[in-house]
């Protein structure tokens, strides 16, 4: 398997071109929360919500190829082997259950759909999934997939626009506070982004 690794400035510029695709205020209006479960089902990936593990250690799962899935049966706690089609994004269950998860629940969304954009042709017909596997090793993929799903889930030209808008009177950390709020993303991912692109 042969690793294509993006410079950064590209995976800003693909993230640009997947939100425009969608609707072009996402990346020149007001600054807001991305709909990344509607722009996921735009690229004609279906969304499933299902306990991957029963210690909720693999939080998503990017399918390529038609299969089996060993997902978690909570009621009767057991493993099952649940059908899903190339092109399914598995997300686990557990991150839906609370309202602080949400940061979580999203970055997930993103991450998947970064693999989609990124790696489907690396791994279709291969068989693998791309799963992300809480304090994952980083691999080159991995590094990608984070990039890109932070660059659509915190466009940079909103978050620059948000930035300037919020930080007057704003300590740092109440900054973070209202930016991961408007993005609904959490306070590490929103940290993450401002000091990457040295605004913090
Ligand atoms: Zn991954």
């Amino acid at each position: 398997m042969t690793n294509i690794y993006y410079q950064e400035q590209v995976l800003e510029n693909i993230a640009r071109k997947v939100l425009c695709g969608y609707d072009s205020a996402l990346y020149y209006g007001s600054p807001a929360a991305v709909p990344i479960e509607e722009m996921i089902e735009a690229h004609g990936v279906s969304l499933e919500y299902q306990y991957l593990r029963k210690n909720g250690r693999i939080l998503g799962k990017t399918i390529f190829d038609e299969g089996l899935e060993a997902v978690y049966d909570m009621e009767n706690r057991e493993y099952t082997l649940f059908p899903v089609q190339a092109g399914t994004i598995l997300i686990d269950a557990s991150l839906c259950e609370e309202d602080a998860s949400t940061g979580r629940l999203r970055f997930t969304c993103a991450h998947e759909l970064a693999h989609w954009i990124l790696h489907k042709k690396l791994y279709t017909g291969t068989g693998r999934s791309a799963a992300m596997i809480t304090e994952q090793s980083e691999t080159t993929l991995e590094v990608q997939a984070n990039m890109l799903g932070s660059a659509i889930l915190m466009p940079i030209a909103q978050i620059k626009r948000c930035f300037y808008q919020l930080r007057g009177g704003r300590q740092d950390g109440q900054l973070i506070d209202d930016m991961a709020n408007v993005f609904q993303v959490s306070r590490q991912a929103m940290r993450i982004r401002l000091t990457n692109h040295r605004l913090l």
